[in-house]
């Protein structure tokens, strides 16, 4: 078919987008491109047994309307639960960062705006929360960003937590947020109302009950049974990644399955590189990140895109090829959305 349009070609040859689909509509098939093709480059995937999954912490989002209470609550557990003796520290902002609680279990949270969170990693595909805490004033109401992060939990199929926040206030009614939400479309009941929403009221700004919140977070998580393989090579999602002055391309890693280590090949979306350095959220460094571990790596060739999936590849050599092929793929990508080719257009053109 390629020769009888014009275009010479061998056997094992790529072809472009434009070849492919003219190609393709000669047996009468039409090609749909997607991002999907850019995992197939992806190398086999490992099975687990069941015995090699353990159980991993929650990753949780925190989301609601904004000046509901997000940063403060993300504060508040951030500075109650950091291990003892590592103040000091200048506490850099990073999209993640995972507490150990008193009674030693672990949750990540992400810290990157909520919406951004499920929205952009959503539609690259990476579903990486688990969990997701609704923030909700109650001395207002269910608002437009309420609203729509109940819809992005709802679609994702992430369980939800209500936080009802601020009942220090004096003004502060509870019982009218839970009703506004049992209005909603579907109905949100918490389970003071029969339903099986956990909520929890509590005041972010003093740490009222934010501690039986985490509980009702791990209660969740209890009921998810999170597991993971930690004995694998890394796998997971790019939270965020920029270029830093001194440190060159940083960027920050939920690993979902294996563990990352100092001196791995890893490909992420169209870069790659061996990781130079493992750092946590307060610029630490660590020898190992395992499943549900947020870490920010050192050595990468560029800056990744947050949602971009990453992995971490035993031979450098496949690594660096397959970063290759989904650069020249995301190439294609990007100039198959040009109008229908024709016959004549493409002729031209060889
Ligand atoms: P965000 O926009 O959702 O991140 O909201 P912030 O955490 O920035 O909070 C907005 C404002 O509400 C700030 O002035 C906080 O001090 C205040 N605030 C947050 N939580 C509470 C609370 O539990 N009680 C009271 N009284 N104020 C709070
Ligand atoms: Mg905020």
């Amino acid at each position: 078919a390629c020769f009888s349009l014009g275009v010479m070609v061998t056997m094992n040859q790529r072809l472009e987008a434009d070849t492919l689909l003219l190609v393709a509509d000669e047996f009468g098939y039409k090609i749909e491109f997607s991002d999907a093709d850019l995992e197939e480059t992806d190398a086999e995937e490992e099975v687990d047994t069941e015995e090699s999954l353990l159980q991993r912490a929650p990753v949780v989002t925190v989301m609601g309307h904004v000046d509901h209470g997000k940063t403060s609550l993300l504060d508040y557990i951030r500075k109650t639960n950091v291990i003892a003796g590592e103040s000091g520290g200048i506490t850099q902002h990073i999209g993640a960062y995972n507490v150990k609680l008193e009674n030693g279990q672990r949750i990540t949270f992400l810290d990157t705006p909520g919406h951004e969170a499920f929205t952009a990693m959503r539609a690259r595909g990476a579903q990486i929360t688990d969990i997701a805490i609704i923030v909700i004033a109650a001395d207002d109401d269910v608002m437009p960003q309420t609203k729509e992060a109940i819809a992005h939990a709802q679609a994702a199929q992430v369980p939800m937590i209500i936080a009802i926040n601020k009942v220090d206030k004096p003004n502060a009614n509870p019982d009218n947020i839970r009703q506004q939400l049992s209005g909603l479309n579907p109905p949100v009941l918490v389970e003071e109302w029969g339903g099986n929403v956990q909520a929890q009221e509590i005041s972010a700004k003093f740490g009222n009950n934010v501690d039986v919140l985490l509980e009702k977070v791990l209660l969740q998580a209890e009921m998810l049974e999170l597991k993971a393989n930690p004995e694998r090579s890394a796998n997971g999602v790019v939270i965020e990644a920029s270029l830093d002055k001194g440190r060159g391309y940083v960027a920050t890693m939920l690993v979902q399955t294996g563990t990352l280590r100092v001196g791995d090949y890893v490909v992420a979306g169209k870069n790659h590189g061996k990781v130079k350095a493992l750092l946590d959220e307060r610029g630490k460094n660590l020898t190992e990140a395992g499943p549900s571990i947020p870490a920010t790596i050192l050595g990468l060739d560029g800056a990744p895109t947050a949602g971009d999936k990453f992995r971490v590849y035993a031979d450098e050599s496949e690594g660096k090829a397959i970063a290759n092929k989904r650069e020249q793929l995301q190439r294609e990508l990007s100039i198959r959305t040009k109008k229908h080719t024709t016959l004549e257009e493409l002729g031209r053109r060889i």
